[in-house]
């Protein structure tokens, strides 16, 4: 199976409780990509970078079966930039810049190769560009996911609104959900988003886990308790690899394949937390991924006799 991402390849500043860096790799699509290569499937990269980005980097993803004939490179031009704040809690951060550079224009190109694809995840990113990727594929994938961000919901509402309704599902966190409806309650923020056009909708809740909402199913996943989480940038995006690559490599769309996607995405999404950037993400194996997902089984897994 094959899974098409569209999302940014960026370089990120971050300031954390526990340190700073001033230039590491981020961006949406390379956090999704790393996660969603873990689980043997053809991952089909679409993006843009600056010839400024590190292409160790690139190398590093096409050894894990990144497609990256999708990926443009622009001569003389910067890649997508952003800083990042993270408050004393680590659940709440501050963007400090957005420097959309290469993305101001980006034109997204789908080639032959990609086609078909049967699944796509579309990462943070302009409204307009995953719609347009979308538009350009001959024939639709099994699943469509997209993640957005407030960033879009305050200055491309529109455009946001359109893609929407074209999507099978939307993987957003709590703070998201809320400001695309307007509810605080996430069981209403749920049935509204789901009238905008996603049947599907999982929204994450950093250290509290994630909900899964399909019509009136509803299913939630912790998420592991870490003694530290060093830095949560990419975590999101990181789930929703490890999610869309689990559901491509079982290619089975029931909502109880969906659970098991969810504790793969968050187990992923556990490890990314913990040191900088993409560095523990890229020297993971199979065997520490499924000791994770033990422990989020263990954690879980109660016996009750139900005697009132
Ligand atoms: P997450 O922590 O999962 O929300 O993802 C953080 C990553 O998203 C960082 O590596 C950034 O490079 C990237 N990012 C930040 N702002 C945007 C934006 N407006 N559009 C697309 N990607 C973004």
């Amino acid at each position: 199976m094959s899974l098409l991402v569209v999302g940014t390849v960026a370089f990120d500043a971050l300031e954390t409780p526990f340190g700073k860096t001033d230039k590491i790799v981020g961006g949406s699509a390379t956090f999704i990509s790393y996660a969603a290569a873990y689980f043997g499937i053809e991952t089909r990269l679409v993006a843009v970078i600056g010839d400024d980005f590190y292409m160790d980097t690139i190398e590093d993803l096409q050894n894990r079966n990144v497609k990256t004939e999708g990926l443009q490179i622009k001569a003389g031009e910067k890649s997508f930039f952003w800083k990042g704040r993270y408050h004393d809690n680590m659940n709440q951060r501050d963007t400090l810049i957005t420097d959309l550079n290469v993305l101001a224009d980006f034109d997204p190109i789908i080639p032959d190769s990609y086609q078909g694809a049967q699944y796509a995840m579309l990462g943070n990113l302009t409204p307009t560009v995953q719609q347009q990727v979308l538009e350009r594929l001959q024939e639709r994938p099994k699943l469509v996911a997209m993640d957005t961000m407030n960033f879009w919901m305050e200055h491309t509402p529109n455009e946001l609104n359109d893609v929407l309704k074209l999507v099978d599902m939307l993987i957003i966190n709590d703070e998201e959900a809320r400001q695309l409806s307007e509810e605080y309650s996430l069981v209403k923020a749920a049935k509204k988003i789901q009238g905008m056009g996603p049947k599907y909708l999982i929204i994450k809740k950093g250290e509290h886990g994630a909900l899964l909402f399909h019509g009136d199913h509803v299913f939630f996943a912790p998420a592991l308790p870490l003694e530290e989480v060093f830095d949560p940038t990419g975590a999101g995006d990181t789930f929703a690899g490890g999610f869309m690559g689990y559901l491509a490599k079982t290619d089975d769309l029931s909502f109880d394949n969906m659970k098991r996607a969810i504790i793969y995405g968050s187990a992923l999404a556990s490890f990314c937390v913990e040191k900088f950037g993409t560095e523990r993400l890229s020297e993971l194996n199979e065997t520490i991924i499924q000791e994770r997902v033990q422990q989020f089984v263990d954690l879980v897994r109660f016996d009750v006799e139900i005697t009132v």
